[in-house]
C-alpha cells in the first residue's frame, strides 16, 4: 500500500498529495499553502508534478522548487499558464501566482516511472489544455486533477474549456480504468471509478 498525505489550500479547496515513494517523495500539485504545510511534515518532495496549470494548483509551485530544489514537471500545453506571470492578470482575474520554470515536460504515455513507481500518464483536455491524469495500476491510484471528480466533472467555462472533448477524455481514458481504482481529485473527496461509473450524473 502506498503511502500518501493530502492538504487542502488555497481560495478553491485545492488538494495537493504527497506520495512516500521508493525512489523519493512526490509532491502532486502546489495550492496556497502547501509549501508550509510540506515543511511542517519535515518531508522533502523530491518531484512536484503539476496535473494542469490553473492558478490554485500552481500558487506554491515556485517557491517549492525554491525551497526544496525538486523538479518540476507539467505538459508542455501548460506552458503559458504556468511560466507567464501574466496569464491570470490577461484574463481579468486579480491573482497573480509567481512563475515557475519546468525541469522536465510530461508527455501522455502507457508507462513511465516517477521515483521508483510506475505511472500511465493520461492526457485529459477539455477542463484545461495539457491536464494530466497520472494512473498507478500497481496501486490503484488516480491522481485525477479536475478531470473527474465526486459526483461531478471538471468546469469547462474557463478559457481553453471544451465540455464534449472533456466527456470523450473521460470515456475513453478514465472509466476504462478498473472499478476498484481510487480517484484523488484536484477538488473534494476521494472516490473511485466504479462508483463514478454508477452514480455520476454528468457521466450519464
Ligand atoms: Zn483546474
Ligand atoms: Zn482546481
Amino acid at each position: 500500500m502506498l503511502h500518501f498525505q493530502t492538504f487542502i489550500g488555497g481560495i478553491f479547496d485545492t488538494n495537493a498529495y504527497l506520495v512516500q515513494a521508493p525512489g523519493g517523495n512526490i509532491l502532486f500539485d502546489a495550492p496556497t499553502g502547501a509549501s508550509d504545510w510540506v515543511q511542517d511534515l519535515a518531508v522533502r518532495p523530491d518531484l512536484l508534478l503539476i496535473t494542469h496549470g490553473h492558478v490554485d494548483h500552481i500558487d506554491d509551485a515556485a517557491k517549492i522548487k525554491r525551497i526544496f530544489k525538486c523538479q518540476v514537471g507539467f505538459h508542455p500545453e501548460g506552458i503559458p499558464l504556468i511560466t507567464d506571470p501574466n496569464f491570470f492578470k490577461k484574463l481579468g482575474f486579480f491573482l497573480e501566482p509567481e512563475p515557475v520554470q519546468p525541469d522536465f515536460f510530461i508527455e501522455e504515455t502507457p508507462e513511465t516511472e516517477f521515483c521508483g513507481i510506475a505511472f500511465r500518464v493520461l492526457l485529459v483536455p477539455g477542463h484545461c489544455p495539457g491536464s494530466l491524469c497520472f494512473y498507478s495500476a500497481d496501486h490503484d491510484l488516480l491522481f485525477g486533477g479536475d478531470v473527474l471528480f465526486a459526483g461531478s466533472i471538471g468546469r469547462t467555462d474557463l478559457p481553453g474549456g471544451d465540455h464534449e472533448l472533456l466527456l470523450r477524455g473521460i470515456h475513453e481514458k478514465i472509466l476504462t480504468l478498473p472499478d476498484n481504482t481510487m480517484v484523488l481529485p484536484g477538488h473534494g473527496p476521494r472516490t473511485t471509478i466504479g462508483e463514478e461509473r454508477r452514480n455520476n450524473p454528468f457521466l450519464r
